[in-house]
Order: structure tokens, then C-alpha cells, then sequence
């Protein structure tokens, strides 16, 4: 195997050689378009850098990566039974909207929708199911989730260019059998088809796909090749902000949304999954969307059906039952992935999720109702915040969850500014799907392919924004 820390550790004592191969995997990324714009100007194109990845694929065993995908139609399906399940949402979040005003907020709009009882029949989810090794003390490898993303779950755009850099950069690494391992992605194709069925099915020719997306636009460029993947279908997309569809955006007599004169099919959301990617304006404006005849992606119940404390209500014994009655061959396959979650609710239950934590807290990972990376906590921080919250209703904005103890590999981090050096790594597999539903059929749900992404083991949090994970593909052993 190529990986190996021998071959690793000759590299990294040959500063020549690795200095060479390191600019040639930039110049590659720069080639192939694995592109983001800088902190320092992220609102404009002038000046721009490679996105952040590994200079070697990271192994991967093969009989993960093969679960993970086999079980994410699965999960499409999962998910969008859990949009259509009012009480369940309900009883499931009701700790967590009484202590969270974010998930509060989410929830009030999809209670005054769902009061107005009137609904889009087509509806699109593209998400991206996450997932680490754990290396068990037996020493055999198990796929755990870590969570289901239902909103702007990305990294897909760009993350196709990668196996072509890796597959380049082993073969100038003289590893030539390991090269042809690599296998290509097609992810952004398969994503977009399910934008482009929704787009199609809602049937007006003119109409557009309104990406929403972030006041700062680093990752601009990454959404320049999914929007290029439906202008290339003749799908006509625009680009726009909370603020700008809040002072431009109408409803017309049938509920028909436009925006500066144009007709919207869909609205897929890169954006609007934090609290602060909201003002008190703009939250209109996500509520003028979800009460349009627009298609949206995802629409505000799917959205609350990606959250953490859904998560945690899943892994319960008999709730997928619920989900797949007559299904225990899926029930097995969905739960074989789950790692063990635990209720923070009020009641005896959530009283002894309290004590085990602050008993064992190296053992755990609170969660709050957040996405978007770096709001975990780990360790001594657990007890800092449970010892603050463990007496009222505040701890049910958290849940808590074994953590995973991946398994590590050596690899080198590109990212601008990062000093070169070898380090001890874990990867996420991330499994991206689409589904199409539509007056009650599900006419389209896939897994749409697959990215990693890999971080230094001396972070316990991720996120490639936030600095610390960087774009990886597989090499799969
Ligand atoms: P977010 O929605 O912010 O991405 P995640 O649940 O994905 O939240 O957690 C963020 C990161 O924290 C993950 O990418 C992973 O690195 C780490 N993490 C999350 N859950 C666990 C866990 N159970 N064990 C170990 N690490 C975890
Ligand atoms: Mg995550």
C-alpha cells in the first residue's frame, strides 16, 4: 500500500521532492478547478486559491464505503417519510424548540404552513449522510453515522475534480499501480438531475432555480459547477441572498413565487442553516418562500428532519420500525450504522444521560442543534456546559452521542498558509443523495456518489470553512 508511513516518512525527509510534488498538486488543483476565493476577499473572483485537500487519498476499507452507499436510498427514504409526519416532528422536537430558539423559530414556520394546509406535491431533498470508521478495540472497522445533513449539504461540485488531481499526483509519486485505483466521481450530474426533475415537473419552461446562498460567498466557485450543470440542461438559475429575495421576492394571486420579475420553480438552499444567517427581515423572507407554489430544497420539514435531535430520536428502540413497518431487513441495515444516542429531555431518561457524561465525558460528543461545524463539544467542555444546564429545561437544546474513535492514517494537509508537514488524520465518508417526490410517488431516489473529507486528529471538530477538514477521495483497500 502506498500510504504507508515509510513512504510517507521518505517523502517528507526529501524536502526537494516533496516541495515538487506539492506545487504540482496546486497547479493540478488550479487545472482541474478545485478553486475557492480567499478569506481575505470572499465576495470577490480577482484573487483566488486552491480549496483545501490531502496531497495523497486516504485509505478507505472497501467494505465501508460499499455500506455507506448501499444504505443511502435508504435514508432518502427515511428522511422524506419523516417531512410527512407531523406528530412525530412534534413530539420529537418539543424539548428542543422549548430550549432553542433557532429550532423554534424552524418549527413556527412549519406549524403556520402546515395550518394553512396547503402543499407543494413535488418535493426534492439532496443531502449528504456522514459517516466515520470506528476503529473498534477488537480492531475491526465499523461504519458509524454522524449525521444527516438536509440542508446545503455540499463539497460535491468541486469534490468530483478530486480523483483526477490524486490519480495524477500518485502517478508522479512513481505509484502508478496505486493510481489506477482511483476511481472518478460523478456526483454534481447525479445531484442535479433531481434539481432538473423538480424543475421539469413543476412545468413552466421560463422559470428559474433561485439558489440561495451566503452573504459571503467564499465557496462561490464550488456552486459554479452545479449551476453550470442545469444551464448545460437549459435550466435557468439565479443567485440570491436572503436580504435580496426579502426586498424583491412576491407571491401572485396562486401562490406563484417571483422574484424581480421572474418565476421561481425552485429554491435550492446553499444557505439559511445557522441563526445567523437570518435577521428578523429575512426570516420573512423564508417564510414567503415556504408558502410559495415553489418547489423547495429542502422545505422546511425536511430541513427539521436533519436535525440532531431527530437523530437522536431515530436510534430509539421501535422507531424505525414506525418508519418501515414491514421493512426489517432496511431497520437492520439503518440501524447497523447508528452509534448510541442519548436524550438530554427532562425526566429520569435525560437525568442519567447527565450522569453518564459527566462520569465519562472523554466517552461522548454534545451536540447542540447547530450545523455547519465547530459547535460540539468534547472532554472537559461536556462538563463545563452540562454542569450549567443539567438542572433545567436548557440541557433538551443538546443531545448526546458516544463519540467514535476513527481510525487514523498519515497524510499531508494543502491548505494556504498551513506549514507542510506529515500528520495523523481521520477522513468523514460523506454520501450524497437526491430524491424526487411527487403527488405521493417517489420518482426519483439515489445515491448520488460519494467525497471525504479528512482533518488532522488534533482537532475534535470540523468543517472545511472553518479551516481545519480538507477535501480527500478514497483509496479504497
Ligand atoms: P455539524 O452539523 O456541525 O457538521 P457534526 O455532527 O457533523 O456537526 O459534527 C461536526 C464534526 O465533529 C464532525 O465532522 C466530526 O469531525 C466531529 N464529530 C461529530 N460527532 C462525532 C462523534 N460521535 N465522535 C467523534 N467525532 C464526532
Ligand atoms: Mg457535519
Amino acid at each position: 500500500m502506498m500510504t504507508t508511513e515509510v513512504f510517507l516518512q521518505q517523502l517528507i525527509s526529501n524536502p526537494d521532492r516533496l516541495n515538487c510534488l506539492v506545487e504540482e498538486a496546486k497547479e493540478l488543483a488550479f487545472q482541474h478547478g478545485l478553486l475557492m476565493r480567499t478569506l481575505e476577499t470572499p465576495n470577490s473572483s480577482e484573487v483566488v486559491t486552491y480549496a483545501p485537500f490531502t496531497l495523497f487519498p486516504t485509505p478507505v476499507p472497501r467494505a465501508a464505503l460499499l455500506q455507506a452507499l448501499d444504505v443511502q436510498t435508504h435514508l432518502n427514504t427515511l428522511v422524506d417519510k419523516i417531512s410527512q409526519d407531523p406528530d412525530f416532528l412534534e413530539e420529537a422536537l418539543a424539548g428542543a424548540i422549548q430550549a432553542d430558539d433557532f429550532t423554534a423559530k424552524l418549527f413556527g414556520i412549519y406549524r403556520q404552513v402546515q395550518q394553512e394546509g396547503w402543499r407543494q406535491s413535488i418535493v426534492v431533498g439532496l443531502n449528504r449522510c456522514d459517516y466515520m470508521v470506528d476503529q473498534r478495540e477488537d480492531g475491526t472497522p465499523s461504519l458509524k453515522q454522524i449525521e444527516i445533513n438536509t440542508i446545503a449539504a455540499g463539497a460535491f461540485g468541486m469534490g468530483d475534480c478530486l480523483p483526477v488531481v490524486h490519480r495524477h499526483i500518485l502517478r508522479s509519486a512513481g505509484l502508478l499501480e496505486e493510481s489506477e485505483c482511483i476511481q472518478d466521481t460523478n456526483t454534481t450530474p447525479g445531484m442535479m438531475a433531481a434539481l432538473a426533475k423538480a424543475w421539469e415537473l413543476y412545468g413552466q419552461q421560463k422559470a428559474v432555480i433561485l439558489f440561495l446562498v451566503e452573504d459571503v460567498q467564499t465557496s462561490k466557485l464550488d456552486h459554479r459547477y452545479i449551476e453550470k450543470e442545469l444551464w448545460n440542461r437549459n435550466i435557468p438559475v439565479i443567485r440570491r441572498k436572503f436580504e435580496e429575495v426579502s426586498r424583491g421576492g412576491s407571491l401572485d394571486a396562486n401562490k406563484n413565487l417571483f422574484i424581480d420579475g421572474l418565476e421561481v420553480a425552485v429554491v435550492y438552499y446553499r444557505y439559511g442553516y445557522m441563526p445567523d444567517n437570518y435577521t428578523e427581515q429575512t426570516w420573512d423572507a423564508r417564510l414567503l418562500v415556504e408558502r410559495s407554489l415553489a418547489v423547495k430544497c429542502p422545505d422546511i420539514s425536511t430541513h427539521l428532519a436533519g436535525t440532531k435531535k431527530v437523530q437522536q430520536v431515530l436510534a430509539r428502540p421501535g422507531v424505525l420500525e414506525k418508519f418501515f413497518p414491514d421493512q426489517p431487513q432496511v431497520v437492520e441495515q439503518i440501524r447497523a450504522t447508528f452509534a448510541s444516542l442519548y436524550t438530554l429531555d427532562m425526566g429520569a431518561e435525560g437525568d442519567q444521560t447527565v450522569a453518564m457524561a459527566l462520569a465519562n465525558p472523554d466517552e461522548f460528543v454534545l451536540k447542540p442543534q447547530r450545523e455547519g461545524g465547530g459547535n460540539n463539544y468534547f472532554g472537559e467542555e461536556i462538563v463545563r456546559v452540562l454542569q450549567e444546564v443539567k438542572g433545567d429545561k436548557r440541557r433538551a437544546a443538546y443531545i448526546l452521542m458516544d463519540r467514535i474513535r476513527p481510525r487514523t492514517e498519515q497524510n499531508i494537509l494543502l491548505r494556504r498558509g498551513l506549514p507542510l508537514k506529515l500528520s495523523t488524520v481521520c477522513s468523514e465518508i460523506g454520501v450524497y443523495g437526491a430524491y424526487v417526490r411527487h403527488e405521493g410517488e417517489m420518482v426519483l431516489n439515489e445515491a448520488a456518489g460519494h467525497i471525504l473529507r479528512t482533518k488532522s486528529t488534533k482537532h475534535n471538530d470540523g468543517g472545511i470553512y472553518s479551516g481545519v477538514t480538507v477535501l480527500d477521495s478514497p483509496f479504497v483497500i
